[in-house]
C-alpha cells in the first residue's frame, strides 16, 4: 500500500489550483494524469531572463528581458488593428504591439511613464525593433515575480508554456519532504540536494545550468530513478535465490550422442555459455539465465543441448517461441538431432486442434514427451506437464522483467533460460535483464561468409530490382522489407502492397508478401512456400517473424533504412547469407540523411559484430529510445538518461545489492525511506516481494 505521505503527490492533477479539466487533459497528454507525473518531466530547456541587454545590443529574433519606459499608448484607429505601445531606453525604441487588447488592462499594466521589466520575443519590422504580446510585463520595484531562468516543457495543441509552468509550481508546492533514501555520505560526496529540493532545482531553476544532466539535483533525481529500479531487480534475484530449485545433473550420455551426430564441433563460445549453463543447472537455487548472441552464433544449440541436461535428469523440458512459424522451425531444426538422441519432441501451439491436441497434451501430462516446443499459449493455458524442469524463452526481445516473474512465479518453479538474439549493450544488460544472470556468445560458428552492406539512394531503385533480377535467375531468394511506418501499421501496410504490386508485375508470381495483419495460417503458408523455394522474393514488413530461416536467402532489400534502428537492421541483416553462400544487405534510403541516420548506416556497412552495434546504436541514441527500449523490456526512464548517467548505474546496482545484503527485508531507517523510493516510482514488483 502506498504510504499516505506520498497521497498529495499521486493526486490528480485536477486537485491543483488553475487547472480545470480541459487543461488536465492537455497535460495529461505531455505529463501524464497525476502531480507526480508533472513533478517527473524534466524541462526540455530554459529561457534565461538574467541578462539584460540595452535597446541598442538586444537581437531582433531571440528572446529579450529589457528595462523599459512606457512612452506613448497608440490605440489602433481601425478595428482589426493592434494596439501600439512605443517604449524605449536611452539607447534606443521598441514597440510592443498587442492584438485584440483590451485598452484599460493595458493601460493598468503598462502606465505611460512608468518603467517595467519587459521580456519576449523581439523582432525586426521593417528596421524597427517590435515585440509583440510580450511574455513579462514587470514592475521593476518587485524583482521577485520575475523568473530569471523559465523552464520550458514539452507541449501539446491548446497548451500554453504560461499554463504549464502555473501547474508545475503548483505542483512542486504539493510535494513533501519525503524521508532520505539515499545514504548520506554518498549525497555529500557528491553534492546532490535531497529529493524535494533537488525537484524544485529542477523546476525552478537559478541558473542556466541547474537542468542541464550533469547538474547535481538533476544527477540526484536521475539516481533516485535508477536505484528504484536496480533495488526491484535485485529483490527479483534475492527472491528467486531464495527460492528452492532443483539440482539437474545428467549423466551426459544424450549430450555425447547429441554432439557426435553433429558435423561440426561447438565454438568455444557455446562451450563457455554451456558450462554457466550446466553449473547453474546442478545448483540447488533456480537458474534465471540470459543467453545473448547473435543471429546464427548457435545459440538454438546450446539451449537444445541445455534441455538435454534437464531430460537426462529425468525431468521434461519446453521452448517458448514468440511465434507458430519460429516454433515449428525450431522443431524442423532439431526434430534429427532429437530422433538420433532418441528424445521425443513435439511442438504444441494455437493451431493443433482437437484429437491431435489431445494426444499431445496427454503426452506432456504423462511424460511420454520430453521436449515440447511451443508458443506463449504453453503456458497461458493450463497445459500441464509431468514434470517440468527446464523453461526456454526464445525471446526476441518480447518480455520485460515483469513478464518473466509471472512466468516464473507459475508452476513448479523450473529453471528458466532466455536467448536474445539482439545483443545488449553491458549498461542496458543492467536494467533489462538485471534479474537474471548473462552469459554472452560473441563468436560465431567458422565458415560464415561476410554479408556485404551498401547504402543506396532511393533514386537508384531500378539498379537494385537488376540486382534482384539477377539473384533470381541464379535460383537464389530475396527478401525485400518495406518501410516502418511509425505513425501508423495502415500506412505501413498500403506501402507493402504497394510494392508488392509494383514487384509483381516485374517478376510475376515469384513474389509473395507477408505482413502483421494476416492471419497466422496465411502467413506460415507464405513462409513455407518461402522456405521451400516456390517463392523467390519474400515482401514483408518488419513483422516478419526476424528468426525465420531461409538458407538459400542470399540478399535481403531494405527500404527506407534510415527509419530502423540500428540494432534491427543488423537482426535484419542477419536473415541472409545463412546457407554458405556470401550474402548482400542493400539499405535504401531516402536522402538527405540526417547527421545520425547518416552514421547509423555507415556503422552497419563496416561492421557486422552485434554487440560493437548495439554500443553504437546505445551511444546515437542516448537515452529514450533504446533499442527501441519497450521491445528490449527496458524501462523507459523519465529522469534519467544513458549517455550522461550510465556511470550511476553501476552505482545504483551495487548500492542495491549491499542494501539488501544488510536489511533484506527493508526494516532500517534507510530501509524503510528506500520503500517510499520503490512507491515513489511504482515498482509494484518490488513492494509486492516486500509484503510477501
Ligand atoms: P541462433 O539460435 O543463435 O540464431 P542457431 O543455433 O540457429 O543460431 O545456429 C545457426 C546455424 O549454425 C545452425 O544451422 C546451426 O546448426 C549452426 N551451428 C551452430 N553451432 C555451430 C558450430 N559450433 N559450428 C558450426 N555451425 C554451427
Ligand atoms: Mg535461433
Amino acid at each position: 500500500m502506498r504510504p499516505a505521505l506520498l497521497h498529495p503527490v499521486f493526486a490528480d492533477i485536477t486537485t491543483l489550483p488553475g487547472v480545470g479539466p480541459k487543461m488536465a487533459a492537455l497535460i495529461s497528454k505531455v505529463a501524464g494524469p497525476r502531480i507526480i507525473d508533472l513533478l517527473m518531466t524534466p524541462p526540455t530547456g530554459l529561457i534565461d531572463r538574467s541578462r539584460r541587454p540595452t535597446v541598442a545590443d538586444a537581437t531582433p529574433g531571440e528572446r529579450v528581458t529589457m528595462l523599459l519606459e512606457v512612452d506613448r499608448h497608440e490605440p489602433p484607429s481601425q478595428r482589426r488593428r493592434p494596439y501600439r505601445i512605443l517604449c524605449s531606453d536611452e539607447t534606443g525604441f521598441v514597440t510592443l504591439v498587442y492584438f485584440h487588447a483590451k485598452e484599460d488592462y493595458l493601460r493598468k499594466l503598462l502606465p505611460e511613464g512608468s518603467t517595467r521589466v519587459i521580456s519576449g520575443a523581439l523582432e525586426d519590422y521593417g528596421g524597427a525593433k517590435q515585440m509583440p504580446h510580450p511574455d513579462f510585463v514587470m514592475d521593476p520595484q518587485r524583482p521577485e515575480d520575475l523568473p530569471l531562468f523559465e523552464p520550458v516543457y514539452p507541449l501539446t495543441a491548446g497548451l500554453h508554456q504560461s499554463v504549464m509552468s502555473k501547474a508545475m509550481r503548483a505542483a512542486l508546492r504539493a510535494a513533501p519532504v519525503l524521508p532520505e533514501w539515499q545514504e548520506r555520505t554518498w549525497l555529500e560526496a557528491r553534492k546532490w540536494p535531497a529529493w524535494r529540493e533537488a525537484l524544485s532545482e529542477l523546476h525552478a531553476p537559478e541558473g542556466a545550468g541547474a537542468i542541464s544532466a550533469s547538474a547535481p539535483s538533476r544527477a540526484r533525481l536521475a539516481y533516485d530513478e535508477l536505484l528504484a529500479d536496480q533495488l526491484t531487480l535485485a529483490l527479483v534475484r534475492a527472491a528467486r535465490r531464495k527460492s528452492p530449485g532443483r539440482s539437474f545433473r545428467g549423466d551426459g550420455a544424450m549430450r555425447r550422442s547429441a554432439l557426435a551426430a553433429l558435423p561440426f564441433s561447438l565454438t568455444s563460445a557455446q562451450v563457455n555459455a554451456l558450462a554457466d549453463i550446466d553449473a547453474d543447472m546442478t545448483a540447488t537455487t533456480r537458474m534465471a539465465r540470459l543467453v545473448q548472441g547473435d543471429v546464427g552464433s548457435g545459440k538454438t544449440l546450446v539451449a537444445f543441448l541445455a534441455m538435454l541436461n534437464a531430460v537426462e535428469a529425468g525431468a521434461q523440458a519446453a521452448l517458448m517461441a514468440p511465434t507458430e512459424i519460429l516454433a515449428r522451425q525450431h522443431l524442423q531444426s532439431l526434430k534429427s538431432l532429437a530422433e538420433a538422441v532418441g528424445v521425443t519432441l513435439i511442438t504444441l501451439t494455437g493451431a493443433d486442434k482437437g484429437e491431435q491436441r489431445t494426444a499431445k497434451l496427454a503426452g506432456v501430462a504423462k511424460g511420454y514427451v520430453d521436449i515440447v516446443i511451443g508458443t506463449h499459449a504453453l503456458f497461458q493455458e493450463s497445459v500441464a506437464f509431468h514434470d517440468l524442469g527446464l523453461v526456454v524463452v526464445d525471446e526476441q526481445h518480447r518480455f520485460g522483467v515483469r513478464q518473466r516473474l509471472a512466468l516464473t512465479e507459475k508452476g513448479p518453479q523450473p529453471d528458466m533460460l532466455v536467448m536474445t538474439a539482439t545483443p545488449i549493450p553491458r549498461t542496458l544488460a543492467l536494467t533489462a535483464y538485471g534479474d537474471m544472470d548473462v552469459s554472452a556468445i560473441r563468436e560465431k560458428p567458422p565458415g560464415r561468409k561476410p554479408i556485404a552492406t551498401r547504402t543506396i539512394p532511393l533514386e537508384r531503385l531500378h539498379d537494385v530490382i537488376a540486382a534482384v533480377r539477377r539473384a533470381l535467375q541464379k535460383g537464389e531468394q530475396v527478401y525485400w522489407v518495406c518501410p516502418l511506418v511509425e505513425e501508423s501499421d495502415a500506412l505501413a501496410l498500403t506501402a507493402a502492397e504497394t510494392r508488392y504490386a509494383d514487384l509483381k508485375d516485374i517478376f510475376g508470381d515469384r513474389v509473395g508478401m507477408v505482413h502483421g495483419r494476416m492471419s497466422s495460417a496465411a502467413k506460415e503458408a507464405t513462409m513455407s512456400a518461402f522456405h521451400e523455394g516456390r517463392l523467390g522474393l519474400l515482401i514483408a514488413t518488419t513483422v516478419i517473424e526476424v528468426g525465420v530461416d531461409a538458407p538459400n536467402a542470399t540478399a535481403i532489400v531494405i527500404e527506407h533504412a534510415e527509419r530502423f534502428g540500428l540494432a534491427q537492421l543488423h537482426q535484419l541483416r542477419g536473415r541472409v547469407g545463412r546457407g554458405g553462400k556470401p550474402g548482400a544487405c542493400l539499405l535504401l534510403y531516402k536522402g538527405p540523411l540526417g547527421e545520425t541516420a547518416k552514421a547509423r548506416l555507415s556503422i552497419l556497412r563496416d561492421s557486422e559484430d552485434g554487440f560493437r552495434l548495439a554500443e553504437e546504436d546505445l551511444r546515437l541514441r542516448g537515452s529514450g529510445d533504446l533499442l527501441g527500449s519497450a521491445q528490449s523490456g527496458a524501462p523507459r526512464y523519465r529522469l534519467a538518461d544513458f549517455s550522461a548517467h550510465g556511470e550511476l548505474l553501476t552505482a545504483a546496482r551495487d548500492d542495491a545489492e549491499l542494501v539488501l545484503r544488510r536489511d533484506p527485508r527493508l526494516q532500517s531507517e534507510r530501509g524503510k525511506a528506500l520503500v517510499v523510493l520503490l512507491h515513489v516510482f511504482e515498482r509494484a514488483e518490488a513492494t509486492r516481494l516486500l509484503s510477501a
